[in-house]
């Protein structure tokens, strides 16, 4: 792992107070709203969940599928129960990198004191160009308990962060939900936001349905080719990808924003990082989302591509893109008649 990096997450960790071992340990969970209170007006659906038991018992179910995993596509069956890493390089034992609040995130989910992120460590797709590669494929993180997972939560809703933003969570479904169970029961309101590449399973996504209140997924590809090639194995991303984006959706909805603060509430946000020489087939994402999705979908069309991990390796990919690569790809959007774009690159 880069030092740099090593430096920067150890600087989160101090800054978050996220000494895992130690610090969740010391934290009592306490909260304007304690353990068994009623839900009321503007509580996420989770809560009833939580007191309806079926948080649980959903985690349980989930859970049982590590014992020959399929919680992603890969469909790798690695039994995790007994200790066995799958393609993602996860087995049962939760590892995450840090937490904190994180001010980098769109402004409908940052507000005054931040998104309160969780990064969890390994991850399935497997870009060549990950930017977080030590953590999503060098196995940078801790071991931290379920009950931990849940303590953080509620850390990181006493330090004033706007949502639970669980970075690259997939893997990690089953623990997610028990935790969120336990964090519930100590007084935990904050929206949840499922921050995903979107390459998610049709059979696990209902398990998410009232949990989460934000789909904040990155639409990496337009065509299968690329996504075999650049996330290799993930040979059918396009199909799987657009028909979780359609669940989500109908789980969700289009993103609503709450206009006293500006923050989002519930809903679908979909990202898309430009690549060089269109390497995403970024116009069949837009045509994709213009045909299947409403027109005022949340798009954010990202331009801060930056050769990382192995694009070196692809010489088509390494390197940032250009302004003319960017304003094609939001002429595509355009074309596509989405009307809810959100821009970082020049025009
Ligand atoms: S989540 Fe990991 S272990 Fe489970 S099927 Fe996917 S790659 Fe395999």
């Amino acid at each position: 792992m880069k030092k740099s990096a090593i430096i920067a997450l150890a600087v989160l960790f101090i800054l978050s107070g996220c000494q895992f071992q130690n610090h969740v340990h010391n934290e009592n969970g306490n909260n304007s709203k304690g353990a068994n209170m009623q839900t009321e007006p503007g509580d996420p659906p989770y809560v009833t969940l939580h007191q309806q038991g079926v948080l649980k018992e959903r985690g349980e179910a989930l859970w049982q599928r590590m014992d020959s995993c399929d919680l992603c596509p890969r469909n790798c069956g690695a039994r995790r129960l007994e200790g066995e890493r799958g393609v993602c390089q996860a087995n049962s034992t939760l590892e995450i990198a840090s937490h904190g609040p994180h001010f980098g995130e769109e402004a409908e989910l940052v507000g005054n004191n931040g998104s309160g992120t969780i990064f969890f460590t390994n991850c399935a797709l497997l870009c060549v160009f990950c930017i977080n590669a030590d953590i999503s494929q060098r196995g940078y993180g801790r071991v931290c308990s379920v009950h931990q997972l849940g303590e953080m939560m509620l850390a990181l809703q006493r330090r004033g962060c706007s949502n639970i933003n669980l970075v690259s969570p997939s893997h990690y479904a089953p623990h997610i939900l028990l935790a969120l169970d336990h964090a519930a029961s100590k007084g935990l309101r904050l929206p949840v936001v499922y921050n995903t590449c979107g390459w998610e399973k049709a059979d696990v996504l209902p398990y998410l349905d009232s949990v989460v209140d934000v789909y904040l997924t990155d639409f990496k590809y337009g065509c299968n080719a690329q996504a075999a090639k650049y996330s290799p194995g993930a040979d059918d991303y396009v199909e799987v990808t657009r028909q979780a984006h359609l669940l989500m959706h109908e789980q969700v909805g289009t993103l609503r924003i709450d206009s006293a603060t500006g923050l989002a509430t519930r809903g679908l946000m979909i990202r898309h990082l430009v690549m060089p020489n269109d390497v995403t087939c970024t116009r069949e994402i837009m045509q994709w989302i213009g045909n299947n999705l409403p027109k005022d979908t949340y798009i954010n069309i990202m331009s801060q591509y930056t050769p990382m991990h192995r694009a070196k390796d692809f010489p088509e990919i390494n390197r940032r893109i250009t302004h003319h690569e960017y304003r094609q790809a939001v002429e595509a959007a355009e074309d596509a008649g989405l009307t809810n774009l959100h821009l970082q690159g020049p025009r």
